[in-house]
């Protein structure tokens, strides 16, 4: 039974230099295409798999950058197809200025109880080296108006160890995130992934990768959410109370999740595939019902791929790692004790605050 959706709107205003995401600007593709070929999409798979559907998650590209109307299509659509009385969390990502009071208020009342604004920082500088189209007041008038909706839950998403970006700087965004007190905030570290235009300068040298600034950027964050109260519940997550993402939780408890739409990954009974990244293509082949056509990248996920997944993912979460997935490899799990980076806990395996910041390499040595 699968009970975790995800939907990918590949669209986006502008492509942001970093981001490995598929994604593309809106081109010659008509919305509303892509809209219906995603509701279909989703009643194919509906009749293919036993669904129950407990989360639901909009991500991208950007969600919001549909036109009012496709958003609603959309939105009421997934509600007619999946049964929205037995969700538990129905999530969005939006970007600033990509919506006013209007749209969101009719995204609120479609359903949706969760929406992720990307933010990313509060600092014009660094959101010009982000290559971010909006500006900080874009982004705390776009935050207003997703509180005067009242979803139950907003989240800002911020980045850090960003070229350019100080501590300082990375302090001060904190806490105006914090003054704001949304109720959950995701701080992500920069990564430089290939086939991204950072990754080139990367390469050219006119950028760096900085484990120390990293360290120090993650430390601070760590510092500062939860002295503000936010729980510290995976790597690059925080949340208040009650406010943890019910969908994210899936992937890293490794729950199967059907993922619709172009360059969409899903994974059901251990079969795991990617939809054809490819927009144009995705809608052809759902116009001309060979729907079967858009699964690539097939593969099956084997008992030790399972495993090594379960320590990737979940050692991160405070939940922590059930000590069954390491039984072959007690010996480093004691040595990483040893080194003050990993603790025992009711059979579950946990980073310490010093294994928080060595997390890459804490689980290289536990795979
Ligand atoms: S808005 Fe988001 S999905 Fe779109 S290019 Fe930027 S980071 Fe990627």
């Amino acid at each position: 039974m699968v009970k975790h959706l995800y939907i990918h709107v590949p669209f986006c205003h502008r492509i942001c230099p970093y981001c490995s995401f598929y994604k593309h600007t809106f081109g010659d593709i008509n919305q509303s295409e892509l809209v219906e070929s995603l509701l279909k999409e989703l009643c194919y798979r509906k009749n293919e798999y036993d669904l129950a559907i407990e989360t639901v998650y909009l991500g991208g590209g950007t969600p919001s950058a549909l036109s009012h109307k496709n958003l609603e299509r959309l939105l009421s659509g997934i509600g007619e197809i999946v049964k929205t009385d037995d969700l538990k969390e129905w999530g969005i990502e939006v970007n600033p200025s990509t919506f006013n009071y209007n749209k969101a208020s009719m995204i609120k009342r479609q359903g949706v109880s969760r929406v992720s604004l990307g933010i990313q920082s509060w600092n014009q500088s660094t959101l010009k080296t982000l290559g971010r189209d909006h500006s900080p007041s874009d982004a705390k008038k776009s935050f207003e108006i997703l509180k005067s909706c009242q979803f139950e839950s907003l989240s800002i998403d911020l980045m850090f160890s960003i070229p350019g970006q100080s501590l300082a700087d990375w302090e001060d965004d904190l806490k105006e995130t914090i003054a704001l007190r949304p109720q959950h905030i995701s701080a992500y570290n920069l990564n430089y992934e290939e086939d991204t235009e950072f990754f080139d300068r990367l390469k050219k040298g006119e950028f760096f990768e900085d484990p120390e600034k990293d360290g120090d950027h993650f430390s601070l964050a760590m510092k500062e959410l939860i002295n503000a109260g936010y729980n510290h519940y995976e790597t690059s997550n925080y949340a208040l109370k009650g406010h943890q993402s019910k969908h994210n939780s899936s992937y890293w408890e490794g729950k199967d999740y059907l993922g619709v739409g172009p360059g969409a990954f899903s994974t059901v009974n251990r079969k795991r595939w990617r939809n054809v990244p490819d927009t144009k293509k995705y809608i052809d082949l759902l116009k001309s019902n060979t729907i079967n056509m858009i699964e690539t990248e097939k593969e099956i996920i084997n008992d030790d791929s399972y495993r090594i997944e379960r320590i990737a993912l979940q050692l991160r979460t405070s939940s922590g790692l059930n000590l069954d997935y390491v039984k072959n490899n007690l010996e480093k799990v004691y040595e990483l004790e040893s080194d003050k980076l990993l603790y025992n806990y009711d059979n579950k395996l946990h980073l310490t605050e010093k294994g928080k910041m060595l997390a890459d390499s804490v689980i290289a040595h536990l795979i």
